[in-house]
């Protein structure tokens, strides 16, 4: 597999040597140079307010650059949030609060908050709507993650399911991993036409009598058919999910969506030619109603 290119430290600090240089980042990536002004309609010319997280158009109104973004209300200079997605962006399982907090010099809440705000820009990431199509193979399994942390202190184990087609990859939290449940969340997110490999959990049973082109691969005889399908796209997931959570002494069941979206966005990209940094700061503008864990809602399916 290539090597993804990241980003450097010294290509960052050329790029954004202070918060002004991320400002000016952000609303470049927003606006552009030749964008016309939401209130006037016209183009005219732009310049930063002093002092301030705006910047004033020809006619005089204002565009408060941070709304919108994770960085709105945020006190933590601009450079440093930066920096913080550049270490999460170059990590391959994802940064511990802990971490982030040695590197900047952070308080343990505002390094907790951080990053949490760092995993809804990675889930808020646009993902495909459905996989698969005709002639092609989709991949699906499900996972029990255990011990997650409720509101009430308990611990449960939760379900998982991942579909995957072509290295791309969708995950998400079941209730439960009936028939019913599976055959929903297929025909929601699997294109029709598509051949499904599943295990022979019963709960995939009925795929053929319901119209789909199925091969259940005996997982107790061999980990193959003697096609060569298998379903170790979606385990080898599995194994870097687990991974990721086991790093996590308790892992909530408030925070788990968001860490899917994290480990899924990493994964979906793992072959990309642009680096990871470079794609987060690309689109910053995924929160215009300014609830940032609202994305976070796409990983748990048919709740
Ligand atoms: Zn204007």
């Amino acid at each position: 597999m290539p090597m993804r290119p990241g980003t450097g430290i010294r290509e960052f600090v050329e790029r954004f040597p202070d918060a002004d240089a991320c400002l000016d980042h952000i609303f470049r990536s927003r606006w552009g140079d030749h964008t016309a002004c939401p209130k006037c309609g016209q183009f005219g010319t732009w310049a930063k307010v002093k002092g301030k997280n705006s910047y004033r158009h020809s006619c005089r109104s204002h565009i408060n650059v941070l709304k919108g973004t994770i960085f709105h209300k945020s006190n933590l200079p601009l450079n440093l949030w930066f920096y913080a997605l550049l270490l999460a962006a170059n990590s391959s399982h994802g940064v511990r609060a802990s971490f982030l907090r040695k590197q900047l010099g952070l308080g343990l809440k505002s390094s907790h908050r951080l990053l949490d705000a760092i995993r809804w820009q990675m889930a808020a990431y646009s993902r495909p709507t459905m996989v698969g199509g005709p002639g092609k193979k989709v991949t699906i399994d499900e996972a029990q993650i255990q011990n997650i942390t409720l509101p009430d202190h308990s611990r449960q184990s939760v379900i998982v399911m991942g579909i995957a087609c072509e290295g791309l990859l969708l995950c998400g939290i079941l209730p439960d991993r009936k028939r019913a449940t599976l055959v929903r969340n297929i025909d929601r997110f699997v294109r029709p036409g598509s051949t499904i490999v599943t295990d022979c959990w019963t709960g995939y049973q009925t795929l053929k009598e319901l119209g789909w082109d199925h091969i259940a691969v005996n997982h107790q005889r061999a980990f193959h058919d003697f096609q060569g399908n298998t379903t170790n796209e979606v385990e080898t997931y599995w194994t870097i999910l687990k991974r990721t959570i086991r790093a996590y002494r308790q892992m909530s069941i408030v925070n788990l969506p968001a860490l899917l979206g994290e480990v899924e966005f990493r994964y979906n990209r793992r072959q990309s030619p642009v680096s990871i940094f470079d794609e987060m700061i690309a689109k910053l503008d995924s929160f215009p109603d300014g609830n940032l864990s609202a994305p976070v809602q796409r990983y748990v399916w048919d709740p």
